[in-house]
Order: structure tokens, then C-alpha cells, then sequence
């Protein structure tokens, strides 16, 4: 594989991000400058609607290493991460939120880890700073239940802000699925990974951008994406509530036998129904076994990745 020009790719998505954008701007470059390598920072535009655009146009125009791409609209921080990482060309790409809270400094950790040898160099947040409670506590709630509810091990406190190797870039990017997931596909690709602490300082300026809505739609993508475990939750339930109607219905058979009393048609229709609702969720069940075999087929991951080869004579 040659290798390209540029060394490193930071994709920044920013929407409606006026007041950080400039200082966002400054402190990478820095940064950036310091590693002495050829580099580009690809702002994605996600529909803003204030000056960002403008800000980051003056930005391109003074210095050559800018570049912008600009949405015709709001299509959200994971498909903006996207976009990024496919006009993308460095040998690595760097992901970072346009707000600051991912300390910049911190890339140079992480090239440094990339330089020893890993293909993913995942920030881990040990602090979050400037943060409500509530945004704290979902947020670890979250990343904990997703961590139980699959198989991919997908590394708890940890956002967008990565470094990836150029040939995890491209297998994201011949990844097709729509509700993208971005951290847990870079969990699922696997190759060598690993993480380095930081502290998650408090935004910039400005407030957040995901409110509470796009906070659901992201953790519901997250689940829906990794898990089919909630597909289950209706054969568990089914199976409980007739193995209770059947018991329940045999004691009270029983009982009728031993004490020679009639059997009261309420107690027999009760069980009766309780055993139909629980063939209706086994029902339900087994559809959800037949809708996650079909959600893999529609996501069209590849069946597996192979990470190096050796040997073979037609060697890409
Ligand atoms: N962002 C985006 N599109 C959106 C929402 C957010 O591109 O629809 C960007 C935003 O500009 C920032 C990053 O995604 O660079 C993370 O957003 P934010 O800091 O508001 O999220 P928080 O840190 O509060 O979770
Ligand atoms: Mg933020």
C-alpha cells in the first residue's frame, strides 16, 4: 500500500460552533505544527446555521492545511465523522469534538501509540468536567448496559475522540450502514487497540449540541446497532408467563381433584389466558430471531476482517 502525503487527518465536526470554532482552530494547529509532519484539519459543516461556516471559510483561505466540507444540512455528529473520515487521505485520522473538550495535547499521545505500533488509540475520559449530573450519570449508565448487552467490546467512557490507522479508516468507510454507530464500528473492525486517559474539560463556549432527543436517538443506535438482545427479552417473557399459566393450571386441577371440588371456569379461563398471552410473545419472539438474522443481512457488515496476511503471492 503507498503511502500518502499527509500524515495526519483531523476530522472536527462543528455545528453551529461560532464562538469555538477559532480557538478550536489555533490550539490544533499548534499542536499539529509541533509534530513537524505534513497534516490537514477537515472541518465538517453539519447545516450550521450561525457564522460557523463563514469563520471556517476565512480559516481554509489563510492557511492551505484547512479544508471544509459542508453539509446541505443537519445530518448529525456520526454521519458527520463519517464524511470526514472518507475525504480523509493521512496515513492516520484523528477525530476530535470542535468544543475543546477533547484536549488537542492529546493527540500527541496518541500518535505517539500509533508510532509504537496500534491501529486504534481510543481517548478514555477519567474525568468529566462542566458536565450536568444527569448528562454524567446517563452517560455512564449507557456505556455500561450497551457493554452488557453485546459481544463487541466496545471500551466503557470512551467518545469519537480516536486516532485510527488509514486501513481501519478504509474498512469504515466500505462499512454501508445508515444508523451509524461510529465507536462501536471501530470496535467491530478490531485490529490492535488501545485507549489513553485524559480529563474531559468543560465545552469551550456555547452549549451543547445534542440535546436530550438526539441523546436518545444516539444511545438507541448504539444498542440497536450492537445488541439483539431486546429482540429476546419477548421469548423470556413468553416462556415465564406460560410456564405460570400451565403451573397454575395444573395445581388447580389437582386441588379440585384431591378436595372434590368443581373447577371454577374463572380460574380455568384466567390460566387460559395467561397461556395464550405467553404463546403470543413466544410468537413474538421468534419473529425477533427471524428480524435480527434479517438486520444483519441489511446491515451488510463483511463476514470477517482480515488483519495481515502472509504468504500469499498477490499481497495488497
Ligand atoms: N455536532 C455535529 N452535529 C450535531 C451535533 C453535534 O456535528 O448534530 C458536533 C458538535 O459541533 C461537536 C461534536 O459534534 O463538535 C459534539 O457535540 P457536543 O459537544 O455538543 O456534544 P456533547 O459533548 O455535549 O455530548
Ligand atoms: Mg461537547
Amino acid at each position: 500500500m503507498s503511502k500518502s502525503q499527509i500524515q495526519y487527518s483531523i476530522v472536527v465536526p462543528v455545528y453551529n460552533e461560532e464562538l469555538v470554532i477559532g480557538e478550536t482552530y489555533k490550539r490544533l494547529k499548534r499542536v499539529m505544527d509541533s509534530t513537524e509532519e505534513a497534516y490537514e484539519i477537515i472541518f465538517v459543516n453539519d447545516g450550521s446555521k450561525d457564522g460557523t461556516v463563514e469563520i471556517a471559510k476565512t480559516i481554509c483561505n489563510m492557511d492551505k492545511n484547512i479544508k471544509l466540507l459542508s453539509f446541505s444540512r443537519n445530518f448529525g455528529h456520526q454521519l458527520a465523522i463519517s464524511a470526514g473520515m472518507d475525504y480523509s487521505s493521512g496515513n492516520a485520522v484523528v477525530v476530535i469534538d470542535a468544543d475543546l473538550q477533547d484536549p488537542p495535547e492529546v493527540i500527541l499521545e496518541m500518535i505517539k501509540k500509533w508510532k509504537e505500533g496500534y491501529d486504534v488509540v481510543y481517548g478514555r475520559r477519567a474525568k468529566r468536567e462542566g458536565e450536568t449530573f444527569f448528562k454524567k450519570f446517563t452517560a455512564k449508565a449507557f456505556y455500561r448496559t450497551l457493554k452488557s448487552m453485546t459481544d463487541i467490546d466496545i471500551p466503557v467512557d470512551t467518545g469519537d475522540f480516536r486516532l485510527i490507522d488509514r486501513r481501519v479508516c478504509d474498512k469504515l468507510k466500505s462499512l454501508p450502514e445508515h444508523n451509524r454507530y461510529v465507536r462501536g464500528l471501530v470496535s467491530w473492525v478490531g485490529y490492535k487497540q488501545t485507549g489513553v486517559e485524559f480529563v474531559r474539560h468543560e465545552r469551550f463556549a456555547g452549549e451543547t449540541k445534542y440535546p436530550l432527543k438526539k441523546m436518545l436517538k444516539f444511545a438507541t443506535d448504539g444498542i440497536v446497532s450492537f445488541s439483539y438482545k431486546p429482540l429476546k427479552f419477548p421469548l423470556y417473557i413468553g416462556g415465564a408467563v406460560s410456564a405460570i399459566s400451565v403451573i397454575y393450571f395444573i395445581a388447580y386441577l389437582l386441588k379440585a381433584v384431591i378436595t372434590g371440588t368443581h373447577a371454577s371456569g374463572l380460574n380455568l379461563a384466567l390460566s387460559m389466558i395467561f397461556f395464550l398471552v405467553g404463546g403470543i410473545f413466544i410468537i413474538l419472539g421468534i419473529m425477533g430471531e427471524y428480524i435480527s438474522r434479517m438486520g444483519d443481512e441489511a446491515k451488510g457488515r463483511p463476514l470477517y476482517i482480515i488483519g495481515d496476511k502472509e504468504g500469499f503471492k498477490d499481497e495488497a
